[in-house]
């Protein structure tokens, strides 16, 4: 898996201090997408072990409490990231005590195949749906466009 940002301290991606993480690949290609540089799964940089690990780290640092990790893009539930991002969320859960992951898709919480449901029983909140450039509002929390919904999972 590739990605295109991170952010170690982050207040504007989910509910309290975060950490975020934006990762590569998309193939929903909505109308007024903001992210389109993130459409190639090959963009950005690769997501190496060391990257992983400092995710965890930062989770676990006392002197900037976060509550959990944010995970949008392009799409963590793209079939080609959902090895990687299984893998990190399953570390979070593991290694991070109390933290929440929030996760932004484009796919719809219905549609979800085996394999994305499976990385989805880690996540605490999924907005899910394309975005749809005629419901778009920008007063809408979390969420660009209003047929996206915000399920909060656990
Ligand atoms: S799901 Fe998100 S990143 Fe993908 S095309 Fe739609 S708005 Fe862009």
């Amino acid at each position: 898996m590739n990605f295109h940002q991170y952010y170690p301290v982050d207040v504007v991606n989910g509910e309290g201090t975060r950490c975020t993480l934006f990762v590569s690949g998309c193939e929903h290609q909505c109308r007024g997408c903001y992210n389109q540089s993130t459409w190639s799964p090959s963009s950005g940089e690769f997501f190496d072990q060391a990257m992983e690990d400092r995710i965890i780290a930062d989770l676990n640092d006392t002197r900037i409490k976060r509550r959990g990790l944010s995970i949008s893009g392009g799409d963590p539930l793209l079939p080609v990231n959902l090895q990687s991002v299984l893998k990190l969320v399953q570390r979070v859960k593991d290694e991070c005590e109390a933290k929440d992951i929030w996760m932004w898709t484009g796919y719809s919480l219905d549609d979800l195949t085996e394999a994305q449901r499976e990385v989805v029983s880690y996540v605490d909140v999924l907005v899910d749906g394309k975005f749809e450039k005629a419901l778009a509002d920008p007063s809408l929390p979390w969420r660009g466009s209003s047929n996206q919904v915000v399920h909060r999972l656990t």
